[in-house]
C-alpha cells in the first residue's frame, strides 16, 4: 500500500529495562472522577459513577526514568493543572470483557499525568461543550516507563503521589479508586472495542492544582515507576 502523505510513526512509550523496546499506543482513555475526594474538590458529591473521556494517542509525552522530561506550557491557558494517575496498558483487546477476566488483558502499568487546561475545561463544562480543548492537547499525557504487569505489585495499599518542587501535592492509595482496574476495563469495553496498545489513565486523587513554567513535577506509583517533568 502507498500513502499520499508521509505516514507518522506510532506514538509510543518506552518499556522499563528493555533498551530500545517501546509500546505502541493505540488510544488513550481517561477515567473522570474516580476518587471520591477528587470528585468532591471538583464540586461534586463523590458518589456519582465515574465516566470516560479521551486524549489523542500522540498526546503522550514519554519520560525515561532517571531523566527529566520537558513539557511546554500550553497555549490559551492560565491554569495548567497536574493530575497524577496510574496508567494501565492493554496487551489484548476485546468487547464486553468481564471484570473477572480483565487483568489478563493488561500488558503493564506506568505512572502518568493527565495535564489539564482547567480554565478551558471549566468554560466548556459551563457551556455544556466537549472537554477536548481542556484535556486533549499536545503533550497533555506525560507518562513514565511501562513495566510489564508481572513485574508490578499493585494492591489496595499501593501509594500514588505527586510532588511539585519537592513539596507534596497529591498522595493517595490505589485502593481508593471508585472503579477498580478490572471494573474500569469492564465498563470501558461495553462502550468501545478495546485493542492492544490502548492506555487507560485511571483517574486522579485529590490535590490537583496549578503549575507554572520552571516547576519540576515528580510523580510515582510505588512498585510501578516514577516520572520527573519540568514545565518549560
Ligand atoms: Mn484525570
Amino acid at each position: 500500500m502507498s500513502f499520499v502523505i508521509p505516514v507518522a510513526p506510532p506514538a509510543s512509550v518506552p518499556v522499563h529495562g528493555a533498551e530500545g523496546a517501546s509500546f505502541a499506543v493505540h488510544r488513550i482513555y481517561c477515567v473522570g472522577r474516580n476518587y471520591v475526594e477528587h470528585a468532591v474538590e471538583m464540586g461534586f458529591s463523590g458518589r456519582e459513577p465515574p465516566f470516560f473521556f479521551m486524549k489523542p494517542a500522540d498526546a503522550v509525552l514519554p519520560v525515561r526514568e532517571g531523566t527529566i522530561g520537558e513539557m511546554h506550557y500550553p497555549s490559551l491557558t492560565r491554569d495548567l493543572h497536574h493530575e497524577v494517575e496510574l496508567v494501565v496498558a492493554l496487551g489484548q483487546g476485546g468487547r464486553d470483557i468481564a471484570a473477572k477476566d480483565a487483568l489478563a488483558h493488561v500488558w503493564g502499568y506506568a505512572v502518568g499525568l493527565d495535564m489539564t487546561r482547567r480554565d478551558l475545561q471549566g468554560e466548556m463544562k459551563k457551556q455544556g461543550r466537549p472537554w477536548c480543548i481542556g484535556k486533549g492537547f499536545e503533550e497533555s499525557a506525560p507518562i513514565g516507563e511501562l513495566r510489564p504487569a508481572a513485574q508490578c505489585r499493585i494492591d489496595a495499599g499501593t501509594e500514588i503521589r505527586l510532588d511539585v518542587n519537592g513539596q507534596s501535592r497529591q498522595t493517595s492509595r490505589i485502593g481508593k479508586l471508585i472503579w477498580s482496574i478490572p471494573e474500569i476495563i469492564e465498563h470501558l469495553s461495553t462502550a468501545w472495542t478495546l485493542a492492544p496498545g490502548d492506555l487507560i489513565y485511571t483517574g486522579t486523587p485529590e490535590g490537583v492544582a496549578a503549575v507554572v513554567r520552571g516547576d519540576t513535577l515528580s510523580a510515582s506509583v510505588a512498585g510501578v515507576g516514577s516520572l520527573q517533568l519540568r514545565i518549560i
